[in-house]
């Protein structure tokens, strides 16, 4: 079985969010297995053999690794014909082929910031769909299926359509998240190649003069996944699907909700189940006594967490401010390690302020992934009152670290943390409800032989990337097995 998965990022060579850490361990989980191996059909020897195709971003951290160039690619893009220079390595301890795609002109962004001088995000990968399309056909069409990541690969299928009709692999679509779109101007159509009236689906689109990448490549793949099964069932109503939760509707047969894996061997941990009570104690000592709020009583009162994105709109920010002084009247400790809007942030350390020299609450905008593995083991709560969380990492990372994650029940959120088992978990996207979690976590606290249990339940939980990597060989063979 050939799969090529698109992406606009793969870890560690390109991060730059969560869809790289995805694109950089699944296809190592599945290079493991071999067709048939999770109890398909077709029970053969086949291996899966999976490459991975990005943009060769400048950021792209290649030292250490043994880069060749390939060959060339003539892509035909706007009024002219352009050359990507195709460059393959291998991700780190594996035989997985990453393959990337270099181009001086559209390719001089991304990193931290995709804008190029004078390219849009959307023109950026307008080209780059064209480009893997090029590659794919260059490479003598030799892949069964086409794994699709988000909006910058929406224009794939089609273009497929075109370019080898009759005879284009498969394509799956998988949406990391709904909101962030790419809508770019009606003209990228033209210039990618599409020829007006050959697609219904594009024409429709542009007719509101924009055209949207996202809904292209959820109107025009064979198949669809997101990255949890609730998140799944959330996009087909109006709340959480906004302005496709009716197309996905009518496609929701060919929809999968397939949980994300956390790659374990990227977050050292010094303890495991039998010696975590001493490992998290001193965890906790070397978290209070960085972030300078050792003294008093601390290590007898319970921490609170927050490890992400400030992002006002997706994670509950407008919640955490409620809770903060809640939390510190309550006699916990309240961290957090993020960077994102400017003003919640400001907010954040305002509040912070206010406290004075209390020690009680410590406010860290930047990114420090050496901090955050601290905070995860030390910390006794981890909050993640998200509004809406196709996956989300960090409720799973924490339960690695024993540390009992208080959710909102959305989305991926839902399907890995359970009320009193592994953590704590409130309905209604309200400041009552989270505080009423809050004072639980509280009470639990203080009641050891429960929250041991939680601990030990907690600890024991396993999100490895290899149950899900047996999930999407599965929907791989139900793809390639309809004719
Ligand atoms: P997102 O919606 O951003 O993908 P996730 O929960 O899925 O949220 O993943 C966030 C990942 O990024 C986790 O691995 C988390 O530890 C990491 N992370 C987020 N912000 C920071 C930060 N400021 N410093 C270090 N790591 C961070």
């Amino acid at each position: 079985m050939k799969i090529l998965l698109v992406a606009s990022e793969v870890a560690p060579i390109i991060k730059i969010g969560g869809l790289g850490d995805v694109a950089g361990a699944l296809p190592k989980a599945l290079e493991k297995l071999t067709v048939g191996s999770r109890g398909g059909s077709k029970n053969s020897n086949e291996p899966v053999n999976i490459d991975v195709i990005v943009p060769f971003f400048p950021s792209a951290k290649t030292q250490g690794l043994e880069v060749y160039k390939s060959m060339e690619l003539n892509v035909p893009f706007d009024t002219g014909t352009h050359t990507v220079g195709v460059y393959k390595t291998k991700l780190p301890n594996s035989n997985v082929d990453v393959i990337l795609l270099y181009n001086a002109e559209y390719f001089s962004g991304g990193g931290t910031s995709f804008f190029a001088k004078n390219i849009s995000e959307t023109e950026m990968f307008t080209f780059f769909d064209r480009a893997v399309v090029e590659y794919i056909k260059a490479g003598l069409n030799f892949y069964d299926i086409v794994h699709c990541n988000d909006w910058h690969t929406g224009l794939i299928t089609h273009l497929l359509e075109d370019e080898l009709p009759g005879d284009r692999p498969k394509t799956l679509f998988t949406i990391h998240n709904l909101m962030y779109q790419g809508v770019g101007d009606r003209n990228l159509v033209k210039e990618v190649g599409i020829v007006p009236g050959e697609h219904p689906l594009v024409d429709w689109d542009v007719e509101d003069g924009d055209i949207n990448m996202m809904q292209q490549g959820i109107t025009s793949c064979d198949y669809l996944s997101t990255v949890s099964p609730s998140y799944a069932e959330e996009i087909l109503t109006p709340e959480f699907g906004g302005e496709f939760y009716e197309i996905l509707q009518n496609r929701a047969g060919r929809l999968s909700g397939i949980l994300n894996g956390v790659d374990y061997s990227a977050f050292p941990r010094s303890y495991n189940l039998e010696n975590w009570q001493e490992g998290k104690k001193k965890a906790k000592e070397e978290l209070l006594k960085k972030l300078g709020l050792a003294g008093d009583s601390a290590l007898e009162r319970p921490i609170f967490s927050f490890i992400g994105r400030i992002d006002p709109n997706q994670k509950g920010i407008d919640l955490i401010l409620e809770a903060i002084p809640e939390i510190v009247k309550k006699g916990g400790t309240f961290v957090l390690l993020g960077t994102g809007v400017k003003e919640w942030e400001n907010k954040l350390l305002e509040l912070a302020k206010s406290y004075g020299d209390k020690k009680c609450i410590s406010i860290n905008t930047s990114f420090d992934m050496k901090l955050a593995d601290l905070i995860y083991s030390g910390s006794d709560f981890l909050v993640v009152p998200s509004k809406y969380e196709p996956c989300g990492l960090i409720q799973m990372i924490a339960l690695w670290y024993g540390t009992l994650p208080i959710v909102h029940q959305v989305g991926g959120l839902k399907d890995t943390i359970f009320q009193g088992k592994n953590g704590f978990s409130f309905e209604k996207y309200s400041v009552d409800d989270f505080s009423q979690a809050i004072a639980e976590a509280f009470k639990t606290y203080y009641d050891k032989s429960t929250l041991n249990k939680m601990i030990e339940g907690a600890l024991n939980e396993d999100f490895s990337w290899d149950k899900s990597a047996g999930k999407y060989l599965e929907l791989y063979e139900r793809m390639l097995a309809e004719s």
